[in-house]
């Protein structure tokens, strides 16, 4: 699959590149340069989530597409890693291999673009410089506070430091200082001199600069001072010689800012144009989920959930767990397509992704999910009728499933009534004078429904039939039947023991975190049910992460962790027609 779909990033694309305008550029080698390059920038301060993979379907996806571009494309891995206490190597760990999953990688030519921001400390650090000799930024040391009051708001203007005018010899001396280590958190921040009474708040002398001893994940103790987003991801990718920086529309009052450090880079010999350019789309809202990662990282905590790959959850790795492919959160990503203007995407549209996946992929077979006994009183206890079915209905190549039907079968609970409400075709035992409901076992034989048993409670806990031997599924004399009831059955000789789990959404509520509702007041309390089911013999061979449709049920997956040939672990990863509202 190519997603081919128009959007407005790639007619800028295509703008810029019959314009020829990152055509000329070459590495420093002197090799030219792809004349598209994204990158992802994650931090590693959590887990990706189905909203990242939008972002990642985007930026890895144009890289993809534009490959026949002069020169290629290519999309940059890289790790936004400024803000040392937050981040940690389990998260890198875990974002990578959550890209590699959804298919893409980041080696182009041979060459692995795999970045971390904090490799750009050094020549953060010099540019900062330059910028203090150029009088384009300045050590202040007011406290935080006064910094953010002085700063004003929409309908105040903001009010010069009292240290804005330092020189800068002054300014540099006292930077240099900071990085030496001489001060404690917070007593001076380099700021960026742009002016303090401009319209868009942003552009009100920035901090760029702050002061926090802290060991950082890849730099140790090496910085005390660490450079602050928007002077990093700017430089980041001007250094990268990225061609479309692309972000969520939040970042949209930052792109002044974007523009300005690289303009005043440029000024001062550091850059050249082309120089990067931002651009802005609409982040995933998706219903009935949770993308905040602060938010995320509280379910877990918790322990509302089971973990970071807890299959209700919409990280990469819960949903991995859940089953979804690859496949399906690509197609997802095409279908919702990328605008610029903020929307919910409901639940159903990412489950009927999977669907739409699955259906052509999943091979088919019988899981009895709440087991209820039938036993055929005209069927000899010893003997095994063998069954079989195609493993898809659409791909007799694939091979069929063996199975045995006996005298003693495992059928779902739900397809039997002692007292049938109106439609229903399945099994009902005799009364007023009438037979009992005729149905067909799938692949077996046509039976009657004879009567049923109960334990002291009233509780139904066996079903009688008797079969007709001459009414075997695929024999001439089997379309003298005609019944409206198809259900599928395991032999309780040879059906397997499985737990399969059943999740449901993990929200009542669409919009859990909307307004000001507490998301926990939301969660719903019956989203994970275990059950003991019956499988059918062939599934002994299935392996984890092996998905199937279970006929009548859904999507199932072979759980990725707990799930073994002795100990078979299924998760429901959607049913077959979105019955959820
Ligand atoms: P935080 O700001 O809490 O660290 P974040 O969601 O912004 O979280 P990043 O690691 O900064 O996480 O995100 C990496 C990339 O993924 C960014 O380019 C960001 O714009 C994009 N992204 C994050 N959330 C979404 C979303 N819901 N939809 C689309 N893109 C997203
Ligand atoms: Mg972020
Ligand atoms: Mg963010």
């Amino acid at each position: 699959e190519t997603l081919e779909v128009s959007n407005f990033l790639r007619q800028i694309i295509d703008a810029d590149l019959a314009q020829g305008k990152h055509s000329k550029r070459l590495d420093s080698s002197g090799k030219p340069l792809p004349s598209v390059i994204t990158r992802f920038p994650p931090e590693p301060n959590g887990y990706l989530h189905i909203g990242h993979a939008k972002s990642i379907c985007l930026n890895f996806g144009l890289a993809r597409d534009y490959s026949q571009a002069l020169h290629g494309a290519r999309c940059n891995m890289r790790f936004d890693d400024t803000n040392p206490s937050k981040e940690e190597t389990e998260y890198v760990d875990s974002i990578i291999d959550a890209v590699r999953w959804l298919g893409f990688d980041w080696i182009h030519e041979g060459v692995e673009h795999q970045h971390y921001a904090s490799d750009y400390f050094d020549q953060l650090y010099e540019f900062a410089e330059k910028l203090i000799e150029a009088n384009k930024a300045y050590v202040d040391s007011q406290s935080a506070d006064e910094i953010h009051k002085n700063r004003g708001n929409f309908t105040q203007l903001g009010t010069n430091s009292p240290f804005r005018n330092r020189s800068a010899e002054e300014n540099l001396a006292l930077f240099r200082e900071m990085k030496s280590g001489k001060y404690p958190d917070g007593a001076h921040v380099l700021r960026l001199k742009i002016d303090m009474s401009h319209p868009n708040i942003v552009l009100r002398d920035p901090v760029v600069y702050r002061i926090r001893h802290a060991h950082h994940h890849r730099t140790g103790d090496k910085w005390c001072i660490y450079p602050l987003y928007d002077f990093t991801h700017c430089i980041s990718d001007a250094l990268e010689n990225i061609t479309h920086s692309i972000c969520t529309l939040e970042f949209e009052n930052n792109r002044p800012l974007y523009d300005w450090v690289l303009e005043a880079l440029k000024e001062v010999g550091v850059f050249q144009d082309p120089l990067p350019k931002q651009y802005e789309f609409a982040r995933l809202n998706l219903t009935y989920a949770i993308t905040s990662k602060r938010k995320l990282l509280q379910l877990v905590e918790e322990k509302r959930v089971d973990g970071w790959d807890d299959p209700r959850l919409p990280t990469l790795v819960g949903i991995r767990r859940r089953g979804f492919t690859p496949e399906s959160i690509r197609l997802f990503c095409e279908r919702i397509g990328v605008s610029k203007a903020d929307s919910w995407i409901d639940m159903s549209v990412l489950e009927q992704a999977l669907r739409d996946d699955l259906d052509a992929k999943a091979e088919r077979a019988f899981v009895v999910l709440k087991p209820l006994k039938l036993i055929i009183d005209n069927f000899d206890a010893n003997h095994s009728e063998p069954c079989s079915a195609p493993k898809h209905p659409h791909h007799e190549d694939w091979g069929r499933r063996e199975f045995n039907l006996s005298k003693e079968l495992w059928i779902e609970e739900d397809d039997f009534m002692v007292e049938p409400i109106k439609g229903f075709f399945r099994l009902y035992p005799p009364a007023n004078g009438e037979a009992g409901s005729r149905v067909r076992l799938r692949h077996g034989f046509v039976i009657e429904c004879t009567g049923y048993d109960t334990d002291a409670s009233g509780k139904v806990i066996a079903v009688h039939a008797n079969y007709f031997p001459d009414s075997k599924s695929g024999t001439p004399e089997s379309n003298n039947y005609k019944v409206k009831g198809n259900l599928h059955w395991v032999s309780a000789k040879e059906g397997i023991k499985a737990e399969i789990r059943v999740y449901d959404r993990l929200f009542t509520d669409p919009h859990p975190d909307s307004g000001d509702k507490n998301f926990l007041d939301a969660i719903n309390q019956d989203s994970k049910q275990i059950l003991n089911a019956y499988l059918e013999p062939s599934l002994k061979d299935a392996q984890a992460e092996q998905r199937f449709q279970f006929e009548r049920h859904g999507y199932f997956v072979a759980d990725r962790i707990d799930h073994t040939a002795s100990n078979p672990v299924f998760n429901l990863c959607v049913g077959l027609k979105d019955t959820w509202k």
